[in-house]
């Protein structure tokens, strides 16, 4: 007689319905939003970086369309969450709703997932990433050791987008403004980083062209394995989420 197997498949997380509670201008660039209220309860924090949620926004058709962002910071004691997001103009949902988004406005959420966290082993740390992929460095910054050492590379495309992060003393914050596009910048930029001795551990995300381009440099001229990291793209130019999404199933859309 055949046996048969089952598979148990983990229960789906529950969409949980977060209220803003504040808004806050980081920069012209990139607003920080905090939830709470009930929802909070039933959160299930994890111990990533990195730590992402979907969120869904309702669009006027009345299709739910879902985006993902990263949860800055959990505050445990004021149970509340938060999340910064690129403020990059009219297009799009998540980032016009942002911007506009006041205390008492609702949003769906799911999650977190994660990926990433800093390895104490590491010898020297690269970060590497855009606007959308500062909140989960700056979150990586602030949990490496006092004695970390290392070097983050952001690009941005305007000196004004520019953060101050906390990061431990060993550890360079390189703000790379280029108001005109090059998806080759980034990783030129890390080509010409005077590179460590030691196991290097990478964390690298952002537009999607950039990532492909700093790939070649991790793997083909830096030969680093696969589990010392963490590469993927978090959008795509001229892209909505659901098309970058739908793209990770054909090769344009493939990092690693
Ligand atoms: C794991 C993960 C974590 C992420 N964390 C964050 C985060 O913490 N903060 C954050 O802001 N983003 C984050 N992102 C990226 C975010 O999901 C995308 O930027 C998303 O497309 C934004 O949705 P939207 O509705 O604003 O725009 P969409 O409707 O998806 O896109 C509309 C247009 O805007 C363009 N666009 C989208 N994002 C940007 C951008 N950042 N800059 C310039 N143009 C853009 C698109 O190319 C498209 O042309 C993350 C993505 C992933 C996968």
């Amino acid at each position: 007689m055949a046996l048969s197997s089952r598979t148990t498949a983990r229960p789906p997380r529950p969409t949980l319905e977060f209220e803003v509670v504040a808004s806050e201008r980081l920069s012209a660039h990139l607003v920080r939003i905090t939830l709470g209220g009930d929802a909070f309860a039933q959160f299930e924090d994890r111990p990533e970086t990195d730590k992402y949620a979907k969120l869904k926004f309702a669009t006027p058709d009345g299709h739910p369309v879902t985006r993902t962002y990263t949860v800055r910071r959990v505050d445990h004691d004021a149970r509340t969450l938060q999340i910064d997001f690129v403020v990059h103009g009219d297009e799009g949902l998540a980032g016009p709703w942002a911007a506009a988004a006041q205390p008492g406005d609702r949003v769906s959420l799911m999650g977190p997932g994660g990926g990433y966290r800093p390895d104490p082993e590491a010898d020297w740390h690269l970060l590497a990433g855009d606007l959308s992929a500062v909140p989960a460095i700056a979150a990586a910054l602030e949990a490496l050791p006092a004695d970390a050492e290392g070097v983050a590379v952001i690009e941005i495309d305007a000196p004004d987008a520019e953060l101050p992060l906390t990061a431990p003393a060993g550890v360079a914050v390189l703000w790379l403004v280029e108001p005109e596009h090059d998806a080759e910048r980034l990783a030129s930029a890390l080509r010409t980083l005077p590179w460590r001795e030691g196991r290097v551990q990478v964390f690298a995300h952002g537009e999607r062209e950039s990532m492909k381009a700093i790939r070649r440099v991790l793997f083909d001229e830096r030969e680093l394995d696969r589990g010392q990291v963490s590469l993927s793209g978090y959008w795509a130019r001229g892209r909505t989420e659901d098309r970058f999404q739908a793209e990770k199933r054909e090769p344009i859309g493939q990092i690693l």
